[in-house]
């Protein structure tokens, strides 16, 4: 039995491992895709404290690496159920396979919304991006849409106008969710255009991003853009672990910054947590809140 499974190996996951094997505790991460999560899609991190520019997989090995130096051991496979038996915590995965733990932190992210046009997947890293905090700085001098309208898109496409030449603003309604003050900062930036009642229908070129074709009342109509931004929300997927925790209504585990869950001994780090930034450094703060906070249970149980 393990002290302590984090289901989830992004940023928060794996720092979580490095800090409670510290603490001299067992520790078994469970990734269902890549070791490092989101930044994995990443080009390039230049805003993580430490590293001037590093890809996002390099990023990724590097936080697996020193979590696995520290003794922490991992399983690629998918969590399908977690349940409690007795003292111990069940963990099911999609091969079959079952560990037990002694506690559990839940780091399994949030995914961004996709526009679920074709190629989509295919062409991130080459066109189509989810966080311009991340790869805005790629597209200085170039020509980006943004879709979306809440605070993420609007504050993206801020963002994003101060560096590229030109930012098609892509909404589908005429009016924005977002705040009123973002879109006053937006209509005086001139390099900014709203496109509104506009839906994204296709991308434009073969590997890389030539123009992004929209819906816009009934025409169609095709913007010379060599990004996408998409910000168009986020969706967590904690269903599986929704008894034993309190969501909020966009379906993130309710937390605080102590990262203690409403059941004893399960805990919640990074993206799936409710809270209002979701960066790298947030991810990996909370992975060592949560550890110290899973090892403080297991010390006085
Ligand atoms: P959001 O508020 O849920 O907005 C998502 C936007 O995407 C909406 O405008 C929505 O259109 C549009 N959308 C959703 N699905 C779409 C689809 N399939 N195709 C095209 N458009 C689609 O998400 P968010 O902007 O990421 O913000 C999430 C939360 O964080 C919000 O509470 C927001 O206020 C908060 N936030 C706050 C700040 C801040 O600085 N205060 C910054 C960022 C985010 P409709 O409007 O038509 O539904």
């Amino acid at each position: 039995m393990f002290d302590i499974i984090v289901i989830g190996g992004g940023p928060a996951g794996l720092t979580a491992a490095t800090y409670a094997c510290r603490a001299g505790k067992s520790v078994l991460v469970i990734e269902k895709n890549a070791f490092g999560g989101q930044i994995t899609w990443s080009p390039r991190v230049e805003n993580y404290p430490g590293f001037l520019s590093v890809t996002g997989t390099e990023l990724g090995d590097k936080l697996l690496e020193q979590a696995m130096e520290q003794g922490t051991e991992v399983e690629l496979d998918e969590v399908t159920a977690c349940s409690r038996e007795g003292d111990a915590w069940q963990v099911n995965c999609e091969s079959g396979a079952v560990f037990e733990g002694r506690s559990v932190i839940l780091a399994a992210g949030a995914k961004p919304r996709m526009l679920g046009l074709e190629r989509e997947e295919e062409l991130v890293g080459s066109g189509v991006c989810y966080c311009a905090v991340c790869d805005g700085a790629f597209y200085a001098g170039r020509p980006v849409a943004v879709c979306g309208g809440g605070n993420s898109a609007l504050q993206d496409a801020l963002l994003l106008s101060e560096s590229c030449s030109k930012v098609y603003l892509v909404h589908r309604r005429d009016s924005f969710r977002g705040e009123r003050k973002l879109v006053e900062s937006l209509q005086k930036r001139e390099n900014v255009e709203f496109v509104l009642n506009a839906r994204c229908k296709a991308f434009e070129g073969a590997e890389e991003i030539s123009g992004l074709l929209i819906d816009q009342n009934g025409m169609e109509k095709l913007l010379p853009v060599e990004g996408v931004f998409v910000a168009i929300g986020h969706q967590p997927d904690l269903t599986a672990f929704a008894s034993y925790l309190k969501l909020d209504q966009k379906g993130y585990a309710d937390a605080d910054e102590s990262c203690l869950t409403p059941t004893e001994g399960f805990f919640v780090a990074g993206d799936c947590r409710s809270k209002s930034v979701r960066q790298l450094t947030t991810a990996a703060a909370d992975g060592a809140v949560a550890a110290l906070a899973a090892v403080s249970y297991l010390d006085h149980h």
